[in-house]
């Protein structure tokens, strides 16, 4: 009964707020937005809530904005942003768009050098960071990664998010007159770069409210995200102002069937596409109430999710197979334990999502009576591509089932013929659609032939898929030398030249491996330098190396010795090979292109399993 009362008062709010914007009623307007909930923070802890309005949002945006433009930012310039889950994470994409600047938001479990590279590559003349903040029990000192990338590449100011320090700052100093942080702070060191270094909070509180928008063209770019590109370096995926909003605004009314009284959920970090266009720009483009989350869904307990679905009352949830497999291993329980009443539609991005984990999803988390939405889309696509549309597309576990509207997928075979009914192939679009990436940031030649060489006149996924008799379209997965670890695309290129940089590596070779939680997991074959012996200290170097190059992301679950690898005469690495001796598949299929056939048996002989 309360609870269709306050639906129906939500209606009410909402269509007065949607028609005071279009007649401009100024006051009115204001008014409204004073009170409409942009997000309900959940911090790490459970007990580090707070709520945010579209006022509040606004206000803060403003701030930031006359801050950046004091900093000397303009129309076109990028901007860094190594951030955690933080609401001034949003309030520095938010002030760079008001700008007309790109923001190049880089994900903060990403490494210095990572960071580095990135910044480097966009010519960034600012980062905006954070202190530290806690993942979990984990502590991140995120300004010392930052240091590390800017000794490297020298910025001229980095602005510094006092985080774990927001204790000491009393209220009304961060947009989300966020409580004291419950846990004992640990004494952060924090190096402070005279100079270089400026406090947000000092910055924020001298600046005025107010910023008028900078009027851009819609085919202004407004951000670069960089993702894996399959020859090791990073592409700084362009998006535009007009045709990803238009894009991320549709799919994210329609794919979660938004309404008015909705309260959204996406999981996903917002250093990722998904969290770029399904926690910032989607939602606020229909003026939704979402929830911001800093925490994992492991932290303080595996129920964490669930609680957190009641707390706030979802009614839409978005995650990755990844989040659902590895709570799958607890039970029913941690899930069951809480009402979960309020779910209406359970999403899914990221990778294939297994029946397994499907039904999971939908008998225990949604008991049954939510639609699962399994959104197949990518970094470049800027928002869904294939989709179920909840409650009016016949679900099939693991299908992403149907094309988006206006979109028009294609099975090619190796030919470049277009395949009918039933089908498996390459994964391409016939046409652009609104959100289509316009452009590799500064290097448009890869752009073209990284997207539309193979099959001219098509849009190429790098994904194969296939068909079934009912047109539904199943993804089976990278068809190039990309991996998906956790949700997340790895180049094998850049794991193996982070390797060969050690001392003791003369070459290496990475694959994709089965994992029951990640999905797929990297298993490395490494051939040493005549002096060195493989061991467990090498290993671990080796894992310490890659953390430090990439990311914790990109950790190898095993690392194999190869005084060999599988090559063609012409010299190049037989992965599909490789694939079969990490898994103990002697099913090789036809090896007679390999240059020499003993080093197949040495490398089943030195398994790592
Ligand atoms: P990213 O650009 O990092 O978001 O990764 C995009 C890639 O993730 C796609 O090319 C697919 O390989 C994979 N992917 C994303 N969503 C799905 C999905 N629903 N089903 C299968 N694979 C997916």
């Amino acid at each position: 009964m309360l609870y269709s009362i306050k639906k129906t008062l939500y209606r009410i709010v909402y269509i007065v707020y949607h028609y005071m914007y279009r007649k401009n009623k100024n006051m009115l307007y204001s008014l409204m937005t004073d009170f409409f909930l942009m997000y309900f923070r959940e911090g790490n802890e459970p007990e580090e809530t707070t709520q945010i309005t579209y006022r509040e949002l606004l206000v803060q945006v403003c701030r930031c904005s006359n801050v950046l433009q004091k900093q000397g930012i303009q129309k076109g310039d990028r901007v860094a942003i190594y951030m955690p889950m933080i609401p001034e994470l949003v309030v520095a994409m938010l002030a760079c768009a008001r700008l007309g600047a790109l923001h190049s938001i880089v994900f903060a479990g990403f490494s210095a050098e990572s960071l580095c590279e990135r910044i480097l590559d966009s010519s960034c003349s600012l980062l905006i960071t954070t202190d530290a903040f806690y993942r979990g029990e984990k502590l991140v000192n995120l300004k010392e990664l930052a240091d590390e990338a800017l000794d490297k590449c020298r910025e001229k100011c980095c602005i510094v998010v006092k985080h774990l320090g927001r204790a000491e700052l009393g209220t009304g100093d961060s947009p989300s007159q966020s409580p004291p942080i419950k846990r004992p702070c640990p004494d952060v060191q924090i190096s402070w770069n005279q100079g270089v270094d400026l406090w947000w909070h000092e910055l924020m509180q001298e600046a005025e409210d107010e910023c008028e928008p900078e009027w851009c063209d819609a085919e202004d770019p407004l951000f670069i995200l960089y993702t894996s590109g399959s020859t090791g370096k990073p592409k700084g995926v362009v998006h535009t102002v007009g045709g990803y909003m238009l894009y991320v605004a549709t799919t994210f009314k329609y794919v979660f069937d938004f309404h008015a009284e909705d309260v959204f959920w996406c999981t996903a970090d917002i250093g990722w596409i998904t969290g770029h266009s399904y926690v910032t720009y989607g939602p606020l483009a229909n003026g939704a109430t979402s929830v911001l989350f800093e925490g994992i869904p492991t932290y303080p307990d595996v129920s964490r999710l669930w609680s957190i679905v009641d707390k706030y009352k979802v009614t839409k949830f978005y995650t990755a197979p990844t989040a659902i497999r590895l709570l799958m291993k607890f039970g029913d329980e941690p899930v069951t334990r809480h009402s979960r009443a309020s779910l209406q539609v359970l999403g899914t991005v990221g990778e294939p999502i297994n029946p397994e984990a499907w039904l999971w999803y939908h008998q225990v988390v949604g008991a049954q009576r939510c639609s699962i939405v399994d959104t197949f889309w990518q970094t470049e696509t800027g928002g869904h591509m294939l989709t179920p549309l909840p409650g009016a597309t016949p679900m099939k576990p693991g299908s992403a089932t149907f094309p988006f509207f206006g979109v028009a997928p294609a099975i090619l075979n190796e030919s470049g013929e277009e395949l009918e009914g039933e089908a498996e192939g390459y994964l391409v679009f016939k046409q652009p659609w609104p959100g289509i990436m316009r452009t590799v940031y500064g290097n448009h030649e890869r752009f073209e032939a990284t997207y539309f060489k193979k099959f001219p006149g098509y849009y190429v996924t790098g994904d194969g898929c296939r068909r079934d008799q009912d047109g539904y379209y199943w993804i089976t997965g990278r068809i190039d030398d990309m991996l998906n670890v956790s949700g997340h695309l790895l180049s094998t290129a850049e794991v193996e030249s982070a390797l060969v940089e050690h001392e003791a590596i003369a070459e290496a070779a990475v694959v994709g491996h089965p994992h029951p939680v990640k999905g797929e997991c990297l298993y490395c074959f490494v051939t040493l330098c005549d002096g060195y012996t493989f061991s467990p200290t090498l290993t671990e170097e080796l894992k310490k190396q890659i953390r430090e190059k990439i990311g914790p992301i990109a950790t190898p679950d095993y690392i194999q010795n190869a005084p060999g690898l599988p090559k063609t005469r012409s010299g190049k690495i037989m992965r599909r090979v490789l694939r079969k001796i990490a898994q103990n598949d002697h099913d090789l299929g036809d090896t007679s292109t390999v240059a020499d056939p003993t080093v197949i048996c040495q490398l089943f002989n030195h398994r790592c399993l």
